[in-house]
């Protein structure tokens, strides 16, 4: 058997690390292709290897996750830069390992409608990893509710603490999950998991409505499917990315020794608790654009990704990461799902937080 030829977008963010580390573990499987970083060029030989944002690597992107020689791209750069080479892999009959939530949450519908073969999208996200795993063999008939478990983030556990006054380090400070800052911010605002809902409801064809948010913050479950006769499954391991990293490459295998196993005799008490959607409003949010459909969830994302930056730079409160998302979603007139609408929206929302910030500030 040939070795899988990978193509990994975003090779020098967390999730690219920990995708060639995977590679490098099993190398009779996997084989680097292609490799895009962001910030630092990589001194490692690839077929291909693009730093984002040089001249022409546009180009260059595109020709490489649809070459010929290239069996898998795993898409891990962070936001809309994302949909594109998506977009052009998936076209080309590649499968697509898929870090990157924020391509399902705006063009839920035009990427699903482009993957071909039950197994051309394969989720990297951890809580979508523990779904599709749970739904392997199982008719969709069979399925009742989508159950995604939240490690609440460092703020769920303070209940006493007034997210107006947390601090950037504070934010950064996940006590489960080691992660870039982006999502560290969305898992602490828990905009992250507004974002998986939509993810899941595009990734698995199940109505809002039977997807459900469950705080577990000993991160160990995954994610729940429950079934129609009142039977759930779970899928728990230690919170460890290259898990579903390597499932995503190796499906439908299973690879030997990928991570450790659970220590199941000492973990504890796993606690499950319903969450306060009077404290996080973010899930509501992604409830409410999801349901609204067209490009309302390309403005909630692009929203929430620049106001995280401004979070980030100290411009804003961490409560306004929030306040900023919904009011681009109130102030958006609306549009369709084709792609110029959904990067319309995304445009719309990028502007509108930046005015919304000049008024913050002023
Ligand atoms: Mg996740």
């Amino acid at each position: 058997m040939s070795a899988l030829r990978v193509a990994i977008l975003g090779a020098s963010g967390s999730i690219g690390q920990q995708a060639l580390s995977v590679i490098d573990h099993y190398p009779e499987r996997f084989q680097v292709f292609g490799l895009v970083s962001g910030r630092r060029r990589l001194d490692r030989p690839a077929r291909f290897s693009v730093r984002a944002g040089d001249p022409g690597s546009g180009d260059r992107i595109e020709e490489m996750v649809t070459h010929p020689e290239c069996d898998l791209v795993l898409v891990a750069i962070p936001g809309v830069v994302a949909l594109g080479p998506t977009l052009r892999a998936l076209r080309a009959h590649k499968k697509v390992a898929l870090a990157t939530k924020e391509i399902l949450v705006m063009a839920g519908e035009l990427v699903m409608g482009m993957a071909r073969g039950h197994d051309a999208i394969r989720p990297v996200d951890s809580e979508h990893s523990a779904l599709w795993q749970c739904l392997w063999g199982e008719a969709p008939a069979s399925v009742s509710r989508l159950l995604l478990t939240a490690s609440g983030g460092p703020f769920w556990a303070r209940p006493e603490q007034d997210l107006s006054s947390v601090t950037v380090e504070q934010a950064l400070n996940h006590p489960r999950w080691s992660m870039g800052p982006k999502v560290t911010v969305d898992s602490a605002t828990l905009m992250n998991k507004g974002l998986e809902l939509i993810e899941a409801h595009h990734l698995f064809r199940v109505p809002l409505d039977r997807i459900g948010v469950v705080v577990h913050p000993q991160s160990v479950i995954h994610s729940i499917v429950e079934f129609v006769d009142g039977s759930a499954k779970a899928q728990l391991s230690n919170p460890d990315m290259r898990l579903p990293i390597a499932l995503a490459l190796s499906y439908p295998e299973r690879l030997p020794g990928v991570v450790p196993p659970t220590p199941f005799h000492d973990l504890g008490a796993l606690e499950l608790h319903p969450l306060d959607p009077g404290r996080f409003a973010s899930v509501r949010l992604a409830r409410e654009a999801a349901a609204r459909g067209g490009a309302y969830p390309a403005v909630l994302n692009a929203a929430n990704e620049r106001a995280v930056a401004a979070f980030l730079d100290s411009a804003i409160p961490f409560s306004g990461i929030v306040s900023a998302v919904e009011s681009a979603l109130e102030a958006f007139p609306g549009g369709g799902d084709s792609l110029e609408e959904i990067l319309a929206g995304d445009e719309f929302a990028r502007r509108h937080v930046d005015s919304w910030l000049g008024k913050v500030r002023a």
